[in-house]
């Protein structure tokens, strides 16, 4: 039987993604090969890749004058080589919890980080507002903080290239591409499997890189723009899993249709952690994040927490153990996940209430 699955990523994926990319992994459409077996140079697999790409464009609404790569290395590598493309003297950063603080210190060692806003001092709790300066490099923020549960559902406006990490909330809300320098995320929780990393960069970033700067080739964005993504041997077979999950996305009505089934799962969630006796949000109102919902067990009944992760187990509900710096618990609730498994999870969560 088919678990309740809220893990944080790895995560959930769809019926279709799981099924399609099996088939493919017995025999990739009629070519006699596995998509594990198959030439990343062959016409076969170029039409997967393609497909993924023109894919992601259509659903994302990406420009003309954008590049899409699919790289390896995860979003931590990204931490990386934006600096080092891109940070000549000093670059915006907003601190919103672990992944944005990452992303600040491999900025620091290739030049100056302004943090222009942090809302560590609260436990990172709430979205802070930042505005953002003319003086800098680039802007970098986190969209979505998995680990915090906070998200911000606007694209800012920027006086200077704007990066977004989108790890954890791409493709779940129409998002203004044409305002960003480069998104840039793991695939691994709204789009597809672990082990490709998405980056959508603007081409005129590409002129922007630190002159003089000597960067080794596999980390140089222009490397992979100017080979269409195939520089060096793709991960294949996570390729396909994307291309898959993005079909789905698309006939489920695309991204107008993924916000509206968001806000449905989350607001199931939220809903009952303010009315529980026994659970309660840790993020303030007006920050909280669509896909990831941590939540503690309210004052004086902090003991039961092995228990109700017991109780979910027995109904089949997977993921929800906090991660270890918040503590409790955080249901993660991507794309996938259905509105049956957030009714599951509510109801487990009345359920063990009221033995309580
Ligand atoms: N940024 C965010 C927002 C994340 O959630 C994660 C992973 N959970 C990362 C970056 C790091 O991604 P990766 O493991 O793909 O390097």
């Amino acid at each position: 039987m088919r678990k309740h699955i809220f893990n944080a990523g790895p995560c959930k994926l769809p019926d279709a993604t799981l099924e399609n990319v099996s088939s493919a992994v017995i025999e990739l459409g009629n070519t006699g090969q596995s998509i594990l077996e198959v030439s990343h140079r062959s016409a076969d697999f170029q039409a997967v890749h393609d497909e993924a790409i023109n894919l992601f464009r259509e659903v994302l609404d990406i420009p003309a004058d954008y590049s899409v790569l699919f790289l390896g290395g995860g979003a931590s590598l990204q931490f990386c080589m934006i600096p080092y493309n891109f940070l000549n003297t000093r670059a915006a950063y907003v601190n919103t919890g672990t992944w944005s603080t990452a992303a600040i210190k491999e900025a620091r060692m290739w030049g100056e980080v302004d943090v222009i806003a942090s809302s560590e001092a609260d436990g990172f709790t709430y979205y802070p507002p930042f505005t953002i300066p003319a003086d800098v490099d680039y802007a970098h923020f986190t969209s979505n903080n998995t680990i915090r549960g906070t998200e911000i559902f606007t694209d800012p406006d920027s006086p200077v290239p704007l990066i977004c990490d989108m790890s954890s909330d791409i493709c779940s809300r129409p998002v203004d591409v044409s305002k960003y320098a480069m998104i840039y995320g793991g695939a691994q929780k709204n789009i597809g499997p672990a082990g490709v990393t998405f980056v959508i960069i603007k081409n005129d970033m590409l002129e922007r890189v630190v002159a003089g700067r000597i960067i080794p080739t596999m980390l140089r964005y222009k490397t992979h723009v100017e080979k269409g993504s195939m520089y060096n041997t793709p991960p294949c077979v996570n390729i396909l899993g994307v291309k898959e999950t993005l079909k789905w996305i698309k006939s489920l009505g695309g991204l107008k249709a993924m916000e509206k089934l968001a806000i449905t799962r989350s607001d199931m969630i939220y809903n009952e952690l303010e009315k529980s006796k026994l659970f309660r949000p840790v993020v303030k109102e007006g920050s909280r994040s669509r896909m990831n919902i941590p939540f503690l067990l309210r004052e004086g009944h902090e003991g039961l927490e092995k228990e109700f992760l017991d109780f979910a187990k027995s109904r089949n509900i997977v993921g929800i153990k906090g991660h270890r710096s918040v503590g409790g618990f955080r249901a993660s609730v991507y794309n996938a996940c259905s509105i049956e498994d957030v009714k599951a999870l509510v109801t487990a969560m009345q359920d063990f209430a009221a033995k309580h």
